[in-house]
C-alpha cells in the first residue's frame, strides 16, 4: 500500500495566480516503488512536495493515496504516513534523542518511551556513530557543531520513527560534501526499503536506485521512464 497519484493537477501559488506552476500534470507512483523527479530549477519539483503535504491544494485535479483524495484524509493520518527529509533539516535545541522523537505519531507530547524508541532506532541504524558526546548531545548546546551530514542523519532517523508508507526526499543530499553524501545516501537507502518514495533530485548519482524517473518541465511531466532509457534520450 502507498500508491501515490497526481491526476491532471493544475496549480498556481495564491500570490501569483497568473503564473501556472503545474498544468494538467499527471504522475503515478506505484506502491513500494521509487520515483525520481528531475527538471530545470523552477520547474515545480518542490511544489509537488508542498502539495503532498497540503501546504497548498491544487486548483484543479486531485492527488490521491491508494485512491483516496488527500483532501479527504485525516491530517494526522497524512502527517504520520508521509515522511519527509529536506535539504535543510529543521532541528530543535534539545537532545538528539528528543529531536528524533519529534517524528513520533503525536510529537506534541513526546514521551520517555518514544525517546527510548528513537534511541533504539538510531542505534540499530548506527545513526549515532560519529556524534562526539553520543546520543545525549544537546543540539543547541554551544560548542556542539553538528555537520550537515549528522543533521541529515538525525532527520532520517526522525522520518524512520514514523515508519511511513510514503517518503518525500527533497534534495536530501545536495547540500553535503562527498563523504557525508555517501553516509547519508546509505542511511536513506535503508529508509527507502519497502516504501513509496518520491525523490526530488539535481544530481543523477542520487537517483541511480530509482525505479523510474520523471522529467518535469513546462508545467507538466514531459517524459517518464527508466533511468537508462531516459539518459539514452539525452
Ligand atoms: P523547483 O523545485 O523545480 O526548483 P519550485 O517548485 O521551487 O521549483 O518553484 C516553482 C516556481 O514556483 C518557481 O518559479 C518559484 O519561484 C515559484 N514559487 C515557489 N514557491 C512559491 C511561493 N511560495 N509563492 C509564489 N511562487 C513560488
Ligand atoms: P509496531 O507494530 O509497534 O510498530 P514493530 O514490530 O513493527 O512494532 O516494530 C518493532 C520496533 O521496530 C518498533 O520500535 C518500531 O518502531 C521499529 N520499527 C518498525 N518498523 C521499522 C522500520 N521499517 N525501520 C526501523 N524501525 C522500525
Amino acid at each position: 500500500k502507498g500508491q501515490l497519484e497526481f491526476q491532471n493537477v493544475s496549480f498556481a501559488y495564491p500570490t501569483r495566480k497568473d503564473a501556472l506552476i503545474l498544468q494538467d500534470m499527471s504522475l503515478s507512483i506505484p506502491a513500494g516503488t521509487v520515483m525520481a523527479v528531475v527538471g530545470p530549477s523552477g520547474s515545480g519539483k518542490s511544489t509537488l512536495v508542498s502539495l503532498l503535504l497540503r501546504l497548498y491544494d491544487p486548483d484543479t485535479g486531485v492527488i490521491t493515496i491508494d485512491g483516496h483524495d488527500i483532501r479527504d484524509l485525516n491530517p494526522y493520518w497524512l502527517r504520520n504516513h508521509i515522511g519527509t527529509v529536506s535539504q535543510e533539516p529543521v532541528l530543535f535545541s534539545c537532545s538528539i534523542a528528543e529531536n528524533i522523537a519529534y517524528g513520533a505519531p503525536d510529537s506534541n507530547t513526546v514521551t520517555a518511551q518514544e525517546i527510548h524508541r528513537a534511541a533504539q532506532i538510531a542505534n540499530a541504524y548506527q545513526f549515532v556513530q560519529g556524534f562526539p558526546k553520543g546520543f545525549d548531545t544537546v543540539v543547541g548546546e554551544k560548542g556542539v557543531l553538528l555537520s550537515g551530514g549528522q543533521k541529515q542523519r538525525i532527520a532520517i532517523a526522525r522520518a524512520l520513527l514514523k515508519n511511513p508508507k510514503i517518503l518525500l526526499l527533497d534534495e536530501a543530499t545536495s547540500a553535503l560534501d562527498t563523504e557525508n553524501e555517501f553516509l547519508v545516501q546509505e542511511a536513506l537507502e535503508r529508509l527507502m526499503e519497502g516504501r513509496t518514495v518520491l525523490i526530488i533530485a539535481h544530481r543523477l548519482s542520487t537517483i541511480q536506485n530509482a525505479d523510474a524517473v520523471a522529467v518535469l518541465d513546462e508545467q507538466r511531466v514531459v517524459e517518464c521512464g527508466q533511468h537508462a532509457q531516459l539518459l539514452g534520450n539525452r
